[in-house]
């Protein structure tokens, strides 16, 4: 058993872990233990953000960052993502913290999409610089954005964020249309901050052509932290919804991820998503991995393993050890999340901005 040094990351729990076998001698297809097979990668690019939302990042002055040289270099993170390809992984999502403050991520997108097989890269972002950076990301080879916006409220967006500016948020939404990138939006309910205008945010995606997503708030690091009864699960947010989606006519979980979508009851062929964790599992169909922003694998975002793939790196370690250490992260995630017993444990009070989410 090999002992992988004990890190300053507090996102990661580093465990003994087995060396790479002898006849470990090509890079499988990552499947688990339940037969289930990853092809999807959210790639953490930063901890850091603009913006610092209740339910995610501490008031700006009480959070810790990574410094610059923990984190994956540009050179790694393209590394990483093509033994991930080689893998099987065929979609990648950059996220964060916010991905848009890493210094030159043009450049990160431009590297990964030259140098790996990946077919579609896409980013979450919350879009306070996508005015600037949508047509030089689209040019990179970025396919898509998931734009989180809590509310149309440009006051309530300032509290929410703590002092965002929804303008730019907007400016954001249409240069990305404008450039002919994929358009989601992620919205999270909270019971007394936005409940009141869900539909509205409905509305709003719809007449962009784009389809909202509801994602129940998870007891992660900030969300910990927030009353129970903020909390809205994807019946509360239908109720809210009301007639506007027809409950019937879910199309059940399909695309690249989680969410389940329902269709719109005008018959426009619009749709609704929702992102389940704490209502309703989707463990059991989960294709996706996650690496930090400092390079640690986690299989899960409630996972308690994490295996330092930036460490494997700077140790000279081969691409054979890098997709060995993929396998054994993989190999013992468990059927289901464990965000209750995280949210109980103070050593996993970490949230999204630094998982990656
Ligand atoms: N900064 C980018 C953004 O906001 O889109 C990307 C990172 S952010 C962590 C990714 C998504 O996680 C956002 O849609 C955000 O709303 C969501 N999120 C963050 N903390 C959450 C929590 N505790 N529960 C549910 N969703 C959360
Ligand atoms: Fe920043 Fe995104 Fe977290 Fe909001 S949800 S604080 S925008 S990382």
């Amino acid at each position: 058993m090999r002992r992988l040094p004990q890190l300053e990351s507090r996102s990661a729990v580093y465990e003994d872990w087995p060396a790479r076998p002898d006849d470990f001698e090509a890079i499988p297809l990552l499947r688990d233990a339940r037969d289930r097979q990853y092809t999807y990668l959210r790639l953490s690019v930063t901890d850091r953000c603009d913006l610092a939302c209740v339910y995610c990042m501490p008031p700006s002055g009480e959070d810790e960052h990574a410094i610059r040289r923990d984190l994956l270099s540009f050179e790694e993170a393209a590394r990483v993502v093509s033994v991930f390809a080689s893998a099987g992984i065929r979609r990648v999502r950059f996220t964060g913290g916010e991905p848009l403050v890493r210094k030159d991520i043009v450049r990160l997108v431009e590297l990964v999409h030259r140098r790996t097989e990946v077919e579609q890269l896409v980013m979450t972002t919350n879009a306070t610089r996508l005015s600037e950076l949508a047509r030089p990301l689209r040019n990179a080879g970025l396919h898509g954005v998931n734009i989180s916006i809590d509310t149309l409220d440009a006051g309530r967006f300032s509290e929410i964020t703590r002092g965002g500016d929804l303008g730019r948020v907007l400016a954001g939404i249409h240069a990305a249309l404008d450039v002919g990138l994929e358009v989601k939006l992620n919205t999270v309910p909270l019971r007394g901050r936005n409940d009141d205008e869900l539909g509205r945010i409905v509305d709003f995606a719809w007449s962009l052509g784009a389809s909202p997503r509801f994602i129940e708030l998870m007891p992660l690091g900030e969300g910990a932290k927030l009353p129970q009864s903020m909390r809205m699960n994807a019946d509360d947010v239908l109720e809210v919804l009301g007639g506007r989606v027809s409950t019937e006519a879910s199309t059940g979980v399909e695309g690249h991820g989680p969410a389940r979508y329902m269709e719109a009851r005008n018959g426009s062929g619009h749709r609704v998503g929702f992102i389940t964790p704490m209502s309703n599992e989707f463990c059991d169909t989960c294709n996706r991995v996650r690496v930090t922003a400092r390079g640690d694998i986690r299989a899960c975002l409630a996972s308690r393993r994490a295996i330092s793939l930036r460490n494997i790196m700077r140790a000279g370690g081969s691409d054979l050890d890098l997709a060995w250490a993929m396998v054994w992260s993989l190999s013992g995630k468990d059927r289901g999340h464990h965000f209750l017993e995280a949210a109980e444990d103070e050593h996993e009070r970490v949230g999204m901005s630094l998982i990656g989410g």
